[in-house]
């Protein structure tokens, strides 16, 4: 029997949904409504620091007033902690702890000539040097090829020992790597389709070797293009970007149609409402068969 289509939304609560987030939300929602699938809410509320007060509320909200309806109740990652510590035991051997600062690992790429490179040097690989306290816990890869077929940008290949670098599953705040919960979330949840912003199709390879460690199913990818300011730059809250919900605005024409068109989907100017809005946005994704084909 083939998995009923499962797809999500996995927004971070630090601050209100901007346009480049409702592209992404639409993209996972039409796709799942092409297949007529599940399409599932998830808030990835684990950086303490960065969690700002409300904002899963207003997100929530946001969704609602676009007239998006998700299909199980919301789950919030705070709460499925157990779960990324149970993932963690299972990795046993995979994992050591590294006591490097980041100061330490900028100042020893510095001593290696790789100031620019983001990749951790491996000081704490073969055990903490005497004296030194354990801050976080990294994931030890290997030196192998990682390939995987995006929908929209084809093949795809990470080494992710030359291009990634052992990569850090528990912080040294305490809080889980996004890494680590997107991994055990997706599988949990039974998602068989990921949709998200293109920023994230370096993190699928660390992703897929994540899930061949846990014995976990690889999920189909399909990352649509970001939103970016006049200066090139993603949208974010770091670069200004504003809410798209404005609390009174004209969602429909504010928001939804200049989202669907971001995503290349020709939609006339003169739809009435939000229900028609969703009507004709599905039957033009279904239209673009290079996203719903596989
Ligand atoms: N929480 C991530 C973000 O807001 C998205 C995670 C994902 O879709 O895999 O950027």
């Amino acid at each position: 029997m083939t998995q009923t289509y499962t797809g999500r939304f996995a927004p971070s609560p630090t601050g209100p949904l901007h346009m480049g987030s409702l592209v992404a939300a639409m993209a996972s929602y039409l796709d799942a409504k092409a297949h007529d699938g599940l399409w599932l809410l998830r808030m990835e509320d684990l950086d303490f620091d960065r969690n700002v007060k409300g904002a899963g509320q207003h997100i929530i909200h946001s969704l609602q007033r676009c007239g998006m309806v998700w299909d199980r109740d919301i789950t919030w990652q705070s709460q499925r902690q157990h779960l990324y510590e149970a993932a963690m035991q299972e990795l046993g051997e995979h994992l050591y702890p590294c006591a490097c600062s980041r100061k330490e690992i900028a100042d020893s790429r510095l001593r290696l000539g790789e100031a620019s490179s983001q990749i951790y040097p491996g000081t704490c690989r073969h055990g903490l040097t005497a004296g030194k306290i354990a801050r976080a816990w990294r994931l030890r890869v290997p030196d192998q090829n990682y390939t995987f077929e995006d929908r929209l940008a084809g093949t795809q290949q990470q080494n992710l020992a030359t291009e990634v670098g052992d990569f850090v599953l528990k912080r040294a705040d305490g809080f889980w790597a996004y890494q680590l919960a997107v991994v055990v979330d997706d599988a949990a949840q039974g998602i068989t389709h990921v949709v998200r912003g293109a920023d994230l199709i370096d993190s699928t390879a660390r992703q897929i070797y994540l899930q061949e460690l846990l014995g976990l199913p690889t999920p189909s990818y399909l990352h649509v293009p970001v939103v970016t300011n006049a200066d090139g730059e993603k949208l974010s809250k770091q670069t200004g970007a504003l809410a798209f919900d404005q609390g009174d605005n004209d969602i429909l024409h504010d928001a939804l149609i200049p989202a669907a068109r971001f995503l290349g989907l020709q939609l006339a100017e003169s739809i009435g409402s939000q229900e028609e809005f969703w009507n004709k946005a599905t039957l033009a994704w279904k239209n673009k068969l290079d996203y719903t084909e596989k």
